[in-house]
């Protein structure tokens, strides 16, 4: 198959999007654009758009489209001319036609990463985040650990507990879930199984792409 310009992963939250995303997108030399890290990056610089956008992950809920947009917009402008895998975005209806504006959905390769509701509660409660460079960890409870690639601290998303978690999972089914049959439907999908330890489900986008 000609290699797909635009490499989608969808999955619900905690399901490994973002660290596939990363190894996927260095594997085959093509750019990295994820909106967590992208709208993250704005509460960290305490703008008024930043306290707003804090305000809705805190929820649980998303980002409102009014506010998003203007960067969102911004930034797939300038992956235009590149191939690039994509986390977290398109998570609704209006997205995918925001991006379908930018790339041709022929050229798309959506990578649905399947994982079951237990297995996403505990990813979620497990999962720490460098301070410093923004690497994934997964760890065990209680357990004291520093980012392996720069040392920095390893903090709990303000978003990954228990109280935000269970409406995070909701605004998933209700917003983000129907994406999966609009690429199902024109031919787009493919399932890969996100239970695996990381390398495990690496090998199984390989086997896709
Ligand atoms: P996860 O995939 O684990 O949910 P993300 O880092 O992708 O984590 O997203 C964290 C939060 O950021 C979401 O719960 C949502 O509030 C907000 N967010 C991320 N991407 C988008 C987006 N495309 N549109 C609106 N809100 C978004």
């Amino acid at each position: 198959m000609e290699k797909p310009k635009v490499i989608i992963l969808l999955g619900p939250p905690a399901s490994g999007k973002g660290t596939q995303a990363k190894i996927l997108a260095k594997r085959i030399n093509y750019k990295y654009f994820g909106t967590g890290d992208l709208l993250r990056s704005e509460v960290e610089k305490g703008s008024d758009l930043g306290k707003k956008f804090a305000t809705a992950m805190e929820s649980g809920g998303l980002i409102p489209d009014e506010l998003t947009d203007p960067l969102i917009k911004a930034k797939l402008g300038e992956l235009k001319d590149f191939g690039v895998v994509i986390d977290g975005f398109p998570r609704n209806l209006h997205q995918v036609a925001t991006l379908k504006q930018v790339f041709p959905e022929e050229n798309f390769l959506v990578l649905n990463i399947v994982l079951s509701a237990d297995s996403v509660m505990e990813r979620m409660l497990k999962r720490r985040i460098c301070k410093k460079c923004g690497k994934i960890f997964i760890i065990e409870i209680g357990e004291e650990k520093f980012c392996d690639v720069c040392g920095g601290k390893l903090i709990q998303r303000a978003d990954d507990n228990p109280q935000v978690l269970a409406k995070r999972i909701k605004t998933y089914g209700e917003q983000t879930k129907p994406l999966i049959d609009y690429y199902k439907n024109i031919g787009k999908l493919s399932d890969i199984d996100g239970e695996p330890p990381i390398p495990g489900v690496t090998r199984g986008i390989e086997k896709v792409i």
